[in-house]
């Protein structure tokens, strides 16, 4: 039986029945790995014994009466910028390619905590920077739906792992994107949850202010589950919300009646894929007739949104990557004739990728004082407005839903410009800016390939978002999509 295209919650269900072990299913993924992976390239690190070994523990466990969670022996992945000291944690990054960590992230505790098991780190751009996971030091992951179709990025390993049957449920993290993005290029959830429900203590930071790590799952559910044993406040992480975390399955019900969603016309700019646009319609129709409330509502700063996140973003990147020096941990350049300075300017200059230093530039320049009014400031009070108007909007609406992105994924080979490639996260920063919840689920198929949907809910309202999404998902049957290239293989 081809275990891997199930869901968590489903596989549970056969567990449950003695249908299955958790040595067979964890098994079963890891012959669909080692079947795959060559074509998909999803992982970076994989630790298949460990994870048998922990499945064969699971089953005793069973056995013995211990009472199992809904995660309980579920395999999963994790993206290589989150820390475990089983393996190393590169960030896809060759100045960290001989790193391990000498502590576990706290979300990685608690998704372990919750009986998981984990099978590899999975591939990304470098430092998370990208939307293609071409930037990867280890080359890219390859999109389960095309030859030569870009998974997006950053976590497209991670989406690419759950795509393919690879890991049921993978960990992700998203600044401006990068778990929606490659969610919707890949057919499967993503879930960016609210600013600081989730602990980033022991995640690589690219970009403080905006980081969030969330599930990339073959369904609402499944998202629900991960959320429930990821959440919560973390005194480790000074940005960590101290907010009570509520049961995000408990509403998973299909009633939205009388719920109020917001379609901004901003959200749909004629650079959208008219398929995407037709599919997204089609689906806010759907929910108007399962009882929502449909009304126009407009975001009007979100135009300058994207051109505040690539100002905000590599600034913060300049100094995150500033502690990569070769000095305290990384792969260190050293050099015959020189000083320590010369030694970080060789290891910086090798270990780390064009993206990557692009951005520390852009960056600099952007931190330094003839700049820091003109560009920083102005950036931060743009981010404010983008906030505001979603707090306004927020006061009228539950939920506000757009597309995921402008087109479906794009090939390898026919690569966008650095300008467009940034263009295209158009519709993803604004909840990023605002520290805002959104999700990303399959809403069609067009030309062959899945199509994303965006529900944004206001802070803390993550609930309300799974709910909606939760509904659609049972309203349209779309769900737990099957990706084309692989199975046609060829
Ligand atoms: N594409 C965005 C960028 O390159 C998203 C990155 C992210 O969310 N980590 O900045």
């Amino acid at each position: 039986m081809d275990l891997f295209r199930l869901t968590a919650h489903e596989l549970q269900d056969k567990i449950k029945a003695k249908e299955i072990s958790y040595t067979e299913l964890t098994q079963n993924v890891i012959d669909r790995m080692d079947t795959v992976e060559d074509q998909v390239h999803a992982y970076v690190n994989t630790v298949k014994e460990q994870a048998l070994a922990e499945a064969a523990k699971a089953d005793k466990a069973l056995a013995a009466g211990e009472t199992v969670g809904p995660l309980f022996g579920i395999p999963i992945s994790l993206k290589d910028n989150m820390s475990s000291t089983d393996m190393p944690t590169t960030s896809c990054s060759r100045i960290l390619s001989n790193f391990t960590a000498p502590y576990t992230a706290t979300v990685v505790e608690k998704i372990r905590n919750a009986g998981t098991i984990v099978l590899g780190k999975t591939n990304m751009d470098e430092f998370a920077m990208g939307s293609s996971t071409i930037t990867s030091y280890y080359g890219p992951t390859q999109n389960p739906w095309g030859k030569d179709l870009v998974p997006g990025g950053s976590s497209g390993g991670a989406a690419a792992a759950v795509s393919a049957g690879e890991a049921i449920l993978s960990l992700g993290s998203d600044t401006g994107g990068s778990i929606r993005q490659p969610a919707a290029f890949c057919g499967v959830v993503g879930f960016k949850p609210t600013y600081g429900m989730v602990s980033r203590y022991g995640v690589h930071a690219m970009t403080c202010s905006l980081d969030q790590v969330g599930p990339i799952a073959k369904d609402v559910m499944d998202c629900a589950l991960a959320m429930n044993a990821i959440a919560g406040y973390d005194k480790k992480d000074s940005t960590s919300a101290n907010v009570p975390v509520p049961d995000y399955t408990a509403n998973l019900n299909g009633d939205i009646k009388g719920m109020r969603i917001g379609v901004p016309s901003e959200y749909f700019p004629s650079k959208l894929h008219p398929g995407i646009k037709e599919k997204v319609e089609a689906a806010l129709k759907l929910l108007e007739d399962q009882g929502a409330i449909i009304e126009e509502v407009s975001l009007p700063a979100s135009k300058y949104a994207l051109s505040a996140y690539y100002i905000i973003s590599p600034a913060e990147i300049s100094l995150n990557i500033s502690r990569l020096d070769g000095v305290s941990y990384g792969v260190r350049e050293d050099v015959i004739d020189g000083d320590v300075y010369d030694m970080m300017v060789a290891t910086r200059a090798k270990g780390l990728g064009k993206e990557v230093k692009s951005r520390v530039i852009l960056g600099t320049h952007f931190l330094c004082i003839e700049q820091l009014k003109p560009y920083y400031h102005k950036a931060l009070k743009v981010r404010t407005l983008v906030k505001q108007d979603f707090e306004e909007v927020f006061k009228k609406v539950d939920c506000i839903i757009g597309p995921t992105t402008l087109t479906t994924s794009f090939n390898f080979n026919n690569f966008p410009d650095p300008l467009t490639l940034r263009q295209n996260d158009l519709l993803l920063a604004g909840s990023n800016l605002a520290g805002n919840c959104a999700i990303s689920l399959p809403c069609g198929i067009v030309d062959g390939l899945p199509v994303g949907m965006q529900i944004m809910g206001n802070a803390f309202d993550d609930e309300k978002v799974l709910r909606m999404a939760y509904c659609f998902e049972q309203a349209s049957g779309i769900k737990n999509l099957q990706p084309s290239f692989i199975e046609g293989g060829e």
